[in-house]
């Protein structure tokens, strides 16, 4: 399944791209959050960093929640971005197959472990549109293969209400004045192209500037805690399908149909989207939480990043918006205490990639070296979990996070910390406590006339430790030769009354 499209709605984005340049920005060094079209789209795409959600004024932001006792990621507290090095490459073997879900039809599920960072789906369209305008599906569905258009229509069906699919047939694709056709004819087509349309609004993803329905990855089905993280990739021109954590065998994959932004819906929002776009009602364990602790994790991550955002790129009414950061320091509270809440939540898509990204850039504002080098390396690993090595297309427009890691290794170079050849490298202890950069001693080169008046300096010291050198040695030998004198006397005495024992008294 996946989204339908509004056939009003905007067809821009920057597919692909979440993190493009915004010169002039409020720091020097940063770049903007901004869009990173991961495919599903849902109407018009606005992929602000986030909503402003709810109230939560009663939620405290100084409280990072990696403590907290209820999360969905058991490991979050100790989880490490991972190395790149132990990156598995695409494989070719399905690791997948197709198995009835209770409630929810059918599910792609996990036939054996498949580590984070896998490669799990590559695949061309079944039927693409370059358009986000619905009526366009019939056409292209028309000339499928007898197989394909097999493969179509076993996908799952639905037809949300606010797309009124039989008007639209009637308007674009069906000529009533078409004498070759009955009433009976026409009322058969209409229903036909209905239910086409019906079934590619709710499997397309985003490819390209148009919409594509695939016959693997629109079997996904959606989680608010997705395991799995799609995106189509210009670069080979194929939807891929990433493992964003390690999912074990008969584990059900599923990805967001809510877009990126959609982590920060609180669940009524995301439960009328689904209901209303899918027909389904989500059951995910973000959804399923009765104690509140998701609803108020989520609500705060949204207030936070939607602070952060303000922050950083500013916004309408900055001074009414609460959690908007006043230094950089609180600004990297702030996206540490977001990157903790997604990791708690389970959360490991390309939201996490952008709220390392953020810490990085505030980091560098703060001018803490150690977490901008260390946050930027934590974003690439995340980009390679989620869009795998291939990111030609990011690093065009200087999106990539390893575009990123060579602005900020340029800022430590900058401060002085990194040698200009020096790369950026991971820490060795990857739990955040590295020791601090330190400007590095840097050989003074000084003027000659310092030069010369330091010299003065130091012949002057010599010459003054020479005189005392010189008459502490004279006190000295004063000394030795006063006693060698009494001794001469002492002993001159002694033979005198040696000599002269009378004259003794
Ligand atoms: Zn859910």
């Amino acid at each position: 399944m996946a989204l339908p499209t509004a056939t009003e709605s905007e067809t821009f984005n920057l597919n692909h791209i979440y993190f493009a340049s915004i010169p002039g920005s409020q720091h020097e060094q940063t770049s903007a959050i901004s869009d990173r079209g991961d495919g599903h789209t849902i109407g018009t795409i606005s992929r602000s960093v986030s909503p402003s959600v709810g109230n939560s004024d009663d939620l405290s932001t100084s409280s990072s929640s990696s403590n907290s006792t209820h999360s969905f990621n058991p490991q979050a507290s100790s989880f490490k971005p991972m190395s790149w090095s132990l990156f598995p490459p695409p494989t070719a073997a399905r690791q997948f197959e197709l198995r009835k879900v209770e409630g929810k039809g059918l599910g792609l599920f996990a036939t054996s472990y498949i580590p984070a960072g896998t490669r799990v789906i590559c695949e061309a369209p079944l039927l693409q549109i370059p358009d986000n305008a619905l009526h366009l599906a019939w056409g292209p569905y028309c000339r499928l293969s007898n197989d394909q258009k097999k493969a179509f229509d076993v996908l799952h069906h639905f037809k949300p209400e606010h797309l009124n699919t039989e008007q639209v047939s009637r308007t674009f694709l069906v000529d009533v004045n078409d004498s070759s056709l009955d009433e009976e004819d026409v009322e058969e087509l209409i229903q036909d192209q209905a239910r086409v349309m019906g079934t590619f609004a709710c499997n397309n993803f985003q490819a390209a500037k148009g919409l594509a329905v695939f016959e693997t990855t629109s079997r996904l089905n959606h989680s608010c805690v997705p395991n799995v993280q799609h995106s189509w990739n210009p670069s080979i021109k194929q939807l891929t399908v990433y493992a964003t954590r390690d999912i074990h065998a008969d584990e059900e994959l599923c990805t967001t149909y809510l877009g990126g932004p959609g982590v920060y819906y609180v669940r009524s929002q995301r439960i009328e989207l689904l209901r209303s776009s899918y027909g389904f009602t989500c059951t995910c364990p973000a959804c399923a939480d009765n104690t509140g602790i998701s609803e108020g994790r989520r609500q705060l991550m949204a207030n936070i990043a939607y602070g952060l955002q303000v922050y950083q790129y500013g916004g309408q009414g900055q001074e009414s918006v609460p959690y908007v950061p006043a230094t950089p320091v609180m600004a990297l509270k702030q996206a540490e205490d977001l990157i903790c809440m997604l990791l708690d939540e389970g959360i490991f898509s390309l939201e996490l990639c952008k709220a390392y990204r953020m810490a990085s850039t505030v980091a560098l504002a703060a001018k803490n070296w150690e977490k901008a080098r260390d946050y930027a390396l934590d974003e690439a690993d995340i980009e390679r979990n989620c869009l795998g090595p291939e990111v030609a297309d990011l690093i065009k427009v200087g999106a990539a996070a390893l575009c990123w890691i060579e602005q900020v290794r340029m800022c430590l170079v900058k401060a002085k910390v990194y040698q200009p050849e020096q790369k950026l490298k991971r820490r060795k202890n990857p739990a955040h406590t590295s020791k601090p950069l330190k400007p590095m001693a840097t050989p003074n080169m000084p003027s000659p006339r310092k030069k010369a008046k330091a010299s003065a300096k130091k012949q002057a010291q010599k010459a003054q430790l020479s005189a005392e050198r010189e008459a502490k040695a004279a006190e000295k030998r004063a000394k030795f030769e006063a006693e060698e004198e009494e001794r001469r006397e002492v002993a001159k005495r002694a033979e005198f009354e040696k000599n002269y024992p009378a004259l003794r008294a």
